[in-house]
């Protein structure tokens, strides 16, 4: 065969000739290939020098399973291409992105990876960065990998541990490991050879993708030969975040390799239409499912899904990596209408009934259009009973009332809804809502208020004033600080440890109110906010209960426990 002219290339027959240092197979494939001494090196990496660092697992050898080694690390160390540029053969995948379900083990994996790119990647001078949402995130992976480094004495002679700044230096080679955030501030300079990019769907938007446009271009430099960018992540909710972005491009290159042929997709999605309750179609997102991940855990998710839809989406979208939304709606009325208790005449009737009793309130004060919701929670042991007080300005309520045929008038006649003249709510001296403040403080004993910290302070002073309480817990609702109550009123109600008197305005609030997942967190939940002027629903009575759920659980208890202990006093 004739020699190709001076210059040119590829030069597609010329033999790979890769030795794998360990066992000394060498490789004599030409032209794109698969090299098994590269894929067999990788595997042995992991096996021989890695162990795991957390539960039943701890200090075991990194044992590779199938789906590890025949699915991801196989094909993407052992795929390799000519570069013209290199004159040599490199490995054909610059970015690789893993996604399943939360909990098989993507940190190990990730960690495992950065550690071959520092230790046995024959790169000089390696850069490996750990890049998160924030920094705290971004030392997850780290932390893995320290705890791999000082857990294998060959590793840890090699490479020093720096906690107090996050990074494995490996003085020898003039290499090292650190860690970065995704939510702004610097951007990266440097010329990474490797970056274990963490839980994607997190990333801020738009920062998120200035930072991975910044990598990308910080590896593109000819000093490296064949740098690798590996994002591992649960499925990003379907919206316009960097996360759904990136997950709807790696959906097209699963569908069409060879679109981004330099790209590496492994997506482990469970199909929309299938069955989430059929347990065999559990492991298609989880291939640890049965292993390392708990079926029994798997079965007490499902569980909660069926009741309530919350708890559905969090476990479609991190238990079955499915991308959906962040919204659902929140309350099943079927539920909410099994808590109706006794049904009063009407709204001065079932304000008469608990006079007398002690209570918590929570209160969500109008912006212009809103209605203002006061609500009354009265413990009664574990139970509570709600009762709640709306106001709404006139020009709001008319165009409302017009929307929804007319039944608000209704609600105004028998007391549930007041109607106060002019376009925002009076807080005048002479407030309506001053008026039913200090008639309700006649007849309750009012212990604590929470109030969204939005509400004028001036007004929740009179507030506060008025009802004799003398601290206010005002806050942002967020979900930092409505996510504890909102599970918490949805407990109640799925146990039947509520009763709601059969209020109208209450009722139409929780049947209007979407409930909003967080993006990275399956704990997290706070009511949607209604954008106003595209809808005629209002949710305020949802907040206002969230909040005097939320006074009552945080204050009640210790006023409780205060109770008990006099008893004991007294009894001893
Ligand atoms: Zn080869």
């Amino acid at each position: 065969m004739a020699a190709n002219p001076p210059g040119t290339k590829p030069t597609s027959f010329e033999p790979c000739g890769w030795i794998n240092p360990v066992s000394q197979q060498e490789c004599t494939e030409r032209g794109d290939h698969f090299c098994v001494p590269r894929a067999d090196h990788v595997c042995g990496f992991f096996e021989r020098m890695l162990v795991h660092t957390k539960g039943t697992q701890y200090m075991k050898r990194f044992t590779l399973r199938e789906w590890q080694s025949q699915e991801i690390l196989r094909p993407l160390f052992g795929r390799v291409v000519w570069s013209p540029e290199h004159k040599t053969y490199v490995r054909r995948y610059r970015i690789a992105y893993i996604e399943m379900a939360r909990k098989n083990g993507k940190s190990q994996i990730l960690a495992g990876i950065m550690l071959y790119l520092l230790f046995a990647d024959g790169e000089h001078s390696a850069e490996i960065i750990s890049v998160a949402k924030d920094r705290e995130q971004a030392g997850a992976v780290f932390e893995v990998a320290s705890q791999m480094v000082l857990l294998n004495p060959i590793l840890s002679k090699g490479a020093k541990v720096i906690p107090s700044t996050k990074r494995i230096v490996k003085t020898r080679s003039n290499s090292v490991y650190k860690v970065k955030a995704a939510d702004g501030g610097r951007l990266l300079g440097g010329n990474p050879s490797g970056v274990a990019a963490d839980e994607i769907l997190a990333w801020p938007t738009p920062s998120g993708a200035e930072v991975w446009n910044a990598l990308r271009s910080g590896m593109g430099s000819m000093d490296r030969k064949q740098p690798l960018m590996v994002a591992a992540t649960t499925a990003p909710a379907a919206d316009e975040s960097f996360g759904a972005d990136l997950h709807r491009r790696m959906v097209r290159v699963v569908e069409d390799p060879d679109s981004e042929p330099h790209v590496f997709a492994w997506i482990k999605n469970l199909p929309l239409d299938a069955d989430i309750y059929d347990e065999d179609n559990w492991h298609i997102p989880n291939p640890a499912l049965g292993d390392f991940l708990s079926l029994e855990e798997m079965r007490r998710m499902s569980m909660e899904a069926r009741n309530d839809p919350v708890a559905e989406l969090s476990f479609r979208r991190f238990q079955l990596n499915q991308t959906l939304g962040s919204e659902v709606h929140w309350m099943p009325m079927h539920l909410w209408d099994e808590c109706e208790g006794t049904v009063f005449q009407n709204a001065t009737a079932t304000l008469d009934a608990f006079a007398g009793r002690e209570c918590w309130m929570g209160i969500d004060l109008a912006a212009r259009q809103d209605l203002t919701s006061i609500c009354y929670l009265f413990p009664d042991g574990d139970e509570i009973d709600l009762v709640w007080r709306h106001w709404m300005p006139r020009e709001g309520f008319d165009r409302l009332n017009k929307a929804h045929g007319g039944k608000f008038s209704r609600w105004v006649e028998d007391g549930w809804l007041q109607v106060t003249e002019g376009d925002v709510l009076d807080f005048t001296a002479a407030s309506p809502v001053y008026e039913a403040i200090d008639a309700d403080a006649q007849r309750y004993t009012i212990l604590g208020i929470d109030a969204d910290r939005w509400s004028s302070d001036p007004v929740l002073q009179e507030i506060g004033f008025r009802t004799y309480v003398t601290d206010v817990m005002a806050y942002t609702n967020d979900f930092t600080h409505m996510s504890d109550g909102m599970h918490r009123l949805f407990e109640l109600v799925l146990e039947k440890n509520v009763r709601h008197h059969g209020n109208p305005v209450a009722r139409w609030c929780f049947d209007c109110c979407e409930a909003r997942l967080h993006t990275s967190d399956p704990d997290l939940v706070m009511p949607s906010k209604i954008k106003r002027d595209q809808s005629s629903n209002r949710i305020d009575a949802v907040p206002s209960s969230i909040m005097a759920v939320n006074a009552w659980w945080t204050r009640g208890h210790e006023v409780d426990s205060v109770y008990n202990n006099s008893d004991l006093l007294i009894i001893g």
